[in-house]
């Protein structure tokens, strides 16, 4: 199974070329990068800090849209958005990992699910998967009583902000009471804003040094709180998830797949 890389010379596109170079039955079927990249020419597995592939990092991913049998996408919302197209155009399954899409953007990937096999997930770690699942019950059980909070920490590169996982967190904890996320979401606060509104969702963001994914998700109730929390050491959790996700796609006819789909849960 040939695996492309889009946004290989990023954080999560070196750690997604030794993903797949460690996988069973997976080949690099190249990667790519934005057109002015420094590291264009590049062979893909020096790029990762391993021995050379033979596969030099490109800028065009129409050609491996066409070479490859699955894409694994983590770039910027405006290059996913271009992706998508290509992958509808091509029938190409198509892993989606980046955040902070606007509308039209996610529209896009949407809508290649009607032409092929798209995964997307806001994280692609088992353990946060669970959580979604514990974070859904937790709220369909505890009464509105217990003010839910959901707080993201991530290093001081990212750029989207409450991040994906902590909003597909209070999405969980939404669908848990039965309410739309939109209608009961605060997602940031200052200045003199009143008591908090009973059956608010609450967003806290922190940003700061290396650190690769915490979220925590709160049940502050009368007199207890329930913490469930998820932390992330490493990104080789999100690319071997997301190497899972292409490999499985591509037994899969077009729609749209979330990771839960890949795990069964
Ligand atoms: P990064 O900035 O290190 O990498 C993004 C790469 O995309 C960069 O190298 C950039 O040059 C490249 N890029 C930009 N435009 C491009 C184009 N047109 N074609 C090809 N490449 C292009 O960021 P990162 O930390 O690797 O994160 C990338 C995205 O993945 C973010 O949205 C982040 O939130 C998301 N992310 C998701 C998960 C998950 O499990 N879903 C986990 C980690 C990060």
């Amino acid at each position: 199974m040939k695996i492309g890389i889009v946004g290989a010379a990023g954080r999560m596109g070196r750690m997604l070329i030794a993903a797949v170079e460690a996988a069973d039955g997976a080949e690099l079927a190249g990667g790519t990068e934005a057109a002015n990249h420094p590291e264009m020419g590049r062979d893909l597995g020096e790029l990762a800090g391993l021995e050379a592939a033979g596969v030099v990092l490109s800028a065009d991913p129409h050609a491996l849209f066409e070479a490859a049998d699955a894409i694994i996408d983590f770039t910027v919302p405006t290059a996913t958005a271009a992706h998508a197209v290509m992958a509808a155009e091509t029938g190409t399954v198509l892993v989606v990992g980046t955040t902070g899409m606007d509308d039209e953007q996610q529209n896009a990937v949407t809508a290649a699910g009607q032409k092929a096999p798209v995964i997307q997930a806001a994280n692609f770690s088992v353990g946060v998967n669970l959580l979604l699942g514990l974070v859904e019950k937790a709220a369909s059980v505890l009464p509105d009583t217990y003010d839910i909070e959901v707080l993201d920490m991530h290093h001081h590169h990212k750029v989207d902000a409450p991040s994906g996982t902590a909003l597909a967190l209070g999405e969980a904890a939404a669908a848990g009471r039965d309410v739309a996320l939109d209608d009961v979401a605060c997602k940031a606060r200052d200045g003199i804003i009143g008591a908090r509104p009973k059956g608010e969702i609450g967003f806290a963001t922190l940003r700061g040094g290396d650190v690769v994914g915490d979220h925590t998700v709160m049940y502050a109730g009368p007199g207890e709180r329930v913490e469930i929390t998820h932390k992330a050491s490493s990104r080789e959790v999100f690319a071997g998830g997301a190497v899972r996700a292409a490999i499985w796609g591509c037994s899969q006819k077009p729609g749209l797949y979330s990771m839960k789909d890949v795990l069964g849960f």
